[in-house]
């Protein structure tokens, strides 16, 4: 069968990351696409783990290379996607895990319809400011830009084919793994399982 291209996306501080730490730990079939990203690195961020870091010039000639399959303007920083054979990783049967901006998914969505689209959300905007604050990465300005998003981001998750609230990390994971279950079950999925031989004995 071929993989899944899977796709997460929700506003800063719902706990994307966390979610797909969990996921990419409990399901060690899923490959992560490691997002190119102009963006500083945070403390304790590894270039080429978490994201690959690059100057803007960099960024502008991986843009002009065709090495993206998307990219997108984010709170002021560029984010993209590496081809990184993503095409030639799904045909073999590898799941892929997307986690990307709204605008970087519903470009994704025209290309590739039959990618599992799934909406994290905050159990509520106050805890979203919590977990943002909590996290202790943002200055003041960068926060202030990632909430003032959160509302219109949000919105955007209409668009998406399934939605998780991440209130308990457990159950947001368990509720994915099941997406995922289900997706593999889909009939357009598994359309040689029902190339029979009339062949009776
Ligand atoms: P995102 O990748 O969406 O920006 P993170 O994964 O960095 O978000 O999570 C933001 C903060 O919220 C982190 O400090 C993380 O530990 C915390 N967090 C994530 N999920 C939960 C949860 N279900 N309950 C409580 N805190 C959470
Ligand atoms: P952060 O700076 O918190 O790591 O990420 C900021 C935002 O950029 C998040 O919404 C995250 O999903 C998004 N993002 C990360 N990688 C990509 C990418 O490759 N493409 C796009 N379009 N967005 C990305």
């Amino acid at each position: 069968m071929r993989g899944l291209l899977i796709v997460i996306s929700g506003a800063s501080g719902t706990g994307k990351g966390t979610v797909c730490k969990k996921l990419l730990a409990d399901l060690p079939k899923i490959a992560y696409s490691i997002s190119a990203t102009t963006r500083n690195p945070r403390p304790g961020e590894i270039d080429g783990k978490e994201y690959y870091f690059l100057s803007v010039a960099e960024f502008k000639s991986w843009i002009s290379e065709e090495k993206f399959l998307e990219y997108a303007e984010v709170y002021g920083n560029f984010y993209g996607t590496p081809l990184n054979k993503i095409e030639e990783r799904l045909s073999r049967g590898e799941d892929i895990l997307l986690e990307i901006d709204v605008q970087g998914a519903l470009n994704v969505k025209k290309k590739c319809p039959e990618g599992v689209y799934i909406f994290l959300l905050p159990p509520s905007l106050n805890e979203l400011k919590n977990r943002i604050e909590g996290r202790g990465t943002e200055n003041p300005e960068s926060l202030a830009r990632r909430l003032k998003n959160a509302v219109a981001e949000i919105k955007i998750g209409l668009e998406y084919d399934y939605v998780v609230v991440n209130d308990d990390i457990n159950a947001a994971a368990e509720q994915i793994k099941a997406i995922l279950t289900a997706e593999r079950l889909k009939v357009a999925r598994n359309t040689d399982k029902f190339e029979f031989e009339e062949d009776f004995k």
